[in-house]
């Protein structure tokens, strides 16, 4: 994520991103909104549970993780745990690059959600991958089946 968003993010939630996150904001800027909306919803959780400010939830670590977005911190509650489940959830199908409606594809070897515009030439669905995978396999076994013949 570019620094101005990641500023952005910890401007408006200064409690929540008050920890220095180790590797940053670990994920495209396409999913900027859904952090803002995360964020807000973690606040209103907190807000409405009236517990006190030294409880307030800390983020950890924020981050694609096989396309989706995962989030982790200490204090969360289980309310807030559910609403970081609904945006990893919306995640799936949000570009990481433009927010746009997307899919996830598999680019070497890396998992992503890329909308049409953004999907990368030679970008594969899991689905496709995985069998592609399967016949490299194939055709590996095959050889050692060649090779064991003679
Ligand atoms: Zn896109």
């Amino acid at each position: 994520m570019n620094k101005e968003n990641e500023a952005l993010l910890k401007t408006r939630y200064p409690l929540l991103y008050r920890k220095e996150l180790l590797f940053g904001f670990e994920c495209g800027d396409g999913w900027l909104q859904l952090l803002l909306q995360l964020s807000e919803e973690i606040d209103q959780k907190f807000l409405a549970s009236g517990q006190a400010l030294e409880n307030y939830p800390v983020a950890t670590q924020v981050k694609s993780k096989f396309a989706m977005l995962a989030l982790y911190g200490d204090n969360l509650t289980e309310s807030m745990q559910e609403a970081i489940d609904k945006a990893c959830e919306i995640s799936r199908s949000t570009c990481e690059l433009c927010g746009a409606q997307g899919q996830v594809l598999v680019y070497k070897r890396r998992y992503t959600v890329y909308c049409d515009k953004h999907a990368p030439v030679g970008s594969q669905t899991p689905h496709d991958y995985k069998v592609s995978m399967s016949s490299k396999k194939r055709v590996y076994q095959l050889n050692y089946a060649e090779i064991a013949h003679f």
